[in-house]
């Protein structure tokens, strides 16, 4: 069961006061009358299911009942972040796996600067063990 953090209400609560609508940042198209049947039906019925980052459309059904963003990752069920209707997310795909990579060469890094014995890999190391 997911703990969800209301962005209105500002508490966790039990993923059962909560309905997922699907994939987030949906925009229909500005100009419906030129829109070709093809940009329609992607408009309509076509969704990412990406294998990692994604971000969804939830509603806090049970409680406030104001629609907001989640995003989450769709391997290890994890919450990443929780956002207000109209707001961007700070965690994308591209993002997270810039981290990820950012972390890896810290870390080889880190163990250079240990062999070293540096004062700030010291401090590095404490920070990154605690
Ligand atoms: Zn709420």
């Amino acid at each position: 069961m997911f703990y969800i953090l209301c962005p209105y209400c500002g508490e966790h609560r039990e993923e059962e006061e909560f309905h997922p609508k699907g994939q987030a940042h949906i925009a229909r198209p500005a100009d419906p009358e030129n829109t070709s049947d093809d940009e329609w039906g992607d408009y309509l019925f076509f969704r990412d299911n990406p294998r990692g980052v994604h971000h969804e459309l939830w509603v806090h059904a049970v409680g406030c009942r104001k629609f907001f963003n989640i995003t989450r990752h769709t391997v290890s069920y994890e919450i990443l972040e929780v956002y207000k209707m109209g707001e961007q997310p700070s965690i994308t795909a591209e993002s997270l796996a810039s981290a990820e990579k950012s972390q890896g060469v810290q870390v080889g890094d880190g163990g250079q600067q240990t062999v070293g014995a540096s004062d700030s890999a010291a401090k590095d190391s404490r920070g990154t063990k605690v």
